[in-house]
């Protein structure tokens, strides 16, 4: 399941929420208005929670445009293979130390 469709989702499970306790308001059933406010507030952290950890990975992920425009250089890992820049000594994501090899760097593939 990709981001989109879990926000799709998330969103839908709102409207169904709503849905529900306008139901319940309009036959006066309690226990449909319960089961209601109990289906939107789920369908709310859900969504709200989708939306923030795609913001955290986008945040995690480097910007390879960006860092190369402030002169610096990427590398990739040796034990992670994950892009790093080398003025930061250590991988950012798994800690071992970076190391410039001609055919490691980004620019060559
Ligand atoms: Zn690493």
């Amino acid at each position: 399941m990709n981001y989109k469709y879990r926000l799709i989702t998330g969103v839908f499970s709102i409207i169904i929420g709503i849905l529900l306790i306008g139901a319940s308001i309009l036959f006066t059933a309690a226990t449909l208005t319960l089961i209601g406010i109990l289906f939107l507030v789920v369908s709310l952290v859900y969504t709200l929670f989708v939306y923030s950890i795609e913001i955290f990975i986008k945040d995690k992920e480097l910007d390879i445009e960006e860092l190369k425009k402030q002169g610096l250089t990427v590398v990739i890992c040796e034990n992670c293979r994950r892009n790093n820049v080398i003025e930061d000594i250590y991988c950012i994501y798994c800690g071992e130390r970076l190391e410039i090899i001609e055919n490691n760097k980004y620019d060559s593939w």
